[in-house]
């Protein structure tokens, strides 16, 4: 029998928000402490330089903050860059690792990003692994290929399902307003199950996949209906609390169909 799985709603406002925008985090925060505490898990994912001020005006709530990227050290001679210790240090409860922009725009290898959810895991932080297609992997037929190298060589040995979520983000469907087909995103997540149960045995079975790449309020009932989709990861929507909100109730209204 498939275990029961609270659903995790990410939000990832990338390069985006000055503390004027922490209106709308409040907004969320109301939005999931009335209706939709009991349905799934919200998490937004500011940069770094709101990280400290989203955390205390959350502090009261079970809304949880996360960083975007951490360092693999604790600390050094690494200019701009934050440590996983600094994040939590700052109020974080999680960070996201291996985010295709990461991975494009810094040249960062799956190595790395094992590196860097190892150190997410070292303080604690739930820790969302970031993996996903190009299209030319899509269109030559490697999707399946791809996933497999990504996860098996992104995700730390000591993950389980309480610290670590996988996020599937097709890297053509990112801010493109492209999904994949339900087809599509049913074989990926029923793949991604298969090879995190073999390795993680019943952690594996229970560890939380999202599903990230355009997801809107529009399509969300859709792609969250899914077999094996846990929830999402959500980079745009995620700025407006009416449009992260509508996506957070995709749940509500799955439980009620
Ligand atoms: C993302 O950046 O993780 C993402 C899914 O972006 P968007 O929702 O804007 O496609």
């Amino acid at each position: 029998m498939t275990p029961k799985i609270k659903p995790l709603v990410a939000g990832n406002w990338k390069m985006n928000g000055l503390h004027a925008s922490l209106h709308e985090l409040e907004a969320m925060t109301k939005g999931y402490n009335t209706e939709l505490r009991g349905f799934l898990d919200m998490l937004v994912c500011v940069p770094a330089t709101l990280i400290h001020s989203a955390a205390k005006r959350t502090s009261n709530t079970s809304v949880m903050i996360g960083g975007q990227d951490c360092h693999i050290n604790a600390s050094g001679a690494h200019t701009g860059d934050c440590s996983a210790e600094m994040i939590a240090d700052c109020g974080a409860n999680a960070v996201i690792v291996g985010h295709s922009e990461r991975r494009t725009d810094h040249g960062e290898s799956s190595t790395t990003v094992k590196a860097k959810a190892g150190a997410g895991l070292r303080v604690g932080l739930l820790t969302i692994v970031c993996i996903g297609e190009t299209e030319a992997e899509r269109k030559s037929g490697r999707t399946l290929e791809v996933l497999s190298e990504q996860l098996g060589q992104s995700m730390p040995d000591s993950a389980t399902a309480d610290t670590v979520a996988v996020a599937y983000e097709p890297v053509w469907a990112i801010g493109t307003g492209l999904t994949p087909a339900v087809e599509d995103v049913h074989e990926a997540h029923g793949f991604m199950r298969k090879q995190l149960t073999e390795r993680f045995g019943n952690e594996g079975s229970r560890m939380r996949l999202l599903y990230g790449g355009s997801v809107k309020p529009e399509n969300a009932t859709e792609l969250m209906a899914i077999e094996n989709v846990d929830g999402a990861l959500v980079g745009g929507a995620s700025l407006k609390a009416a449009d992260f909100l509508g996506i957070c109730n995709a749940y509500r209204n799955i439980k009620n169909t």
